[in-house]
């Protein structure tokens, strides 16, 4: 039997084959929206929509489908890095207008942070310019969540780079008498932006942390219900700390929310668990029985 001989129904399959593959491919991301402010020649786009496109997916495996078109606005650099500057658009189009130097190759855009970081920035709603240190920590917290599910830092690398961006941050921040909600537009004003950011990012990470330690899922996985459910409604920081707290079926982030407001000093770090969230809630009885491994290997 020659190829010309298919039967109708084989016919069928293999177009039906060729469509699927078409779709599932990394480039068919119908929530995504290319604007190409510049010349960008087909297989520098080809890179830069793979680069984008596996960034979007991770982001969506974690929070879950975004419930909006995602607007990608590319300009063209040189610069000495893939990605020197990229900002959110959070008008009524939700949006991340880059600025790239494409004659990087694709794993040097995998390993930039800038992508996972400004795409989990449309996660929340915009809380406005006085919570930036509330936007700007979960978009921090988020970009290593990002990187890990891309495949890109293994756990351990996580959680060494979170452990030494908030040890910097640490040693930067020079308001110790304040709580930090309150020293955040200060460091802000100063241009003391690491500072801001990463103190924020203690904020998410010690959410995360505390609800892991209650063997429930983490906070990525009260994201998930979040896209789902309430992220076109709620827009202030008070409601999206009480709508997550809800969904947590926990107060762990409005009692964190107050701590920020209320004591002085950078946020604590030491000691937390500082990996990836978990999807789900950890039962006590495998948490006891992990707990027992642990010590029985000493
Ligand atoms: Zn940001």
């Amino acid at each position: 039997m020659t190829r010309r001989s298919l039967t109708p129904a084989p016919r069928v399959f293999l177009l039906v084959a060729a469509l699927l593959s078409i779709l599932l491919s990394p480039l068919a991301t119908a929530d995504l929206q290319y604007h190409w402010e510049d010349h960008f020649s087909s297989t520098e786009r080809h890179k830069l929509k793979t680069w984008l496109n596996e960034t979007h997916n991770a982001l969506e495996q974690l929070v879950g489908e975004l419930p909006f078109v995602t607007h990608l606005y590319m300009k063209r650099t040189s610069a000495g890095e893939p990605v020197p500057w990229a900002h959110t658009e959070r008008s009524n189009i939700q949006g991340v207008h880059f600025h790239v130097d494409p004659s990087y190759s694709l794993q040097e855009f995998r390993d930039d942070w800038t992508a996972p970081h400004e795409l989990s920035h449309l996660v929340l709603p915009y809380v406005g310019r006085d919570n930036s240190w509330f936007a700007e920590g979960f978009a921090s917290y988020m970009q290593y969540q990002v990187m890990h599910q891309m495949g890109v830092l293994s756990t351990a690398a996580m959680k060494k780079r979170y452990a030494r961006n908030l040890d910097k941050a640490e040693g930067r921040y020079s308001h110790v008498s304040m709580p930090f909600a309150e020293a955040a537009p200060k460091l802000r004003a100063e241009r003391n932006y690491p500072t801001m950011y990463w103190g924020g990012a203690a904020f998410f990470l010690q959410a995360d942390d505390s609800l892991m330690a209650k063997g429930e899922a983490g906070l990525v996985a009260a994201l998930k219900q979040y896209t789902q459910c309430c992220r076109m409604r709620s827009h202030t920081l008070a409601d999206v700390v009480a709508t997550l707290d809800k969904l947590c079926q926990q107060t762990e982030l409005s009692e964190l929310l107050t701590k920020f407001r209320t004591d002085s000093g950078f946020p604590k770090h030491q000691g937390m668990d500082m990996g990836p969230s978990a999807p789900e809630a950890q039962s006590k009885a495998t948490q006891q029985h992990d707990q027992n491994l642990t010590k029985n290997r000493g």
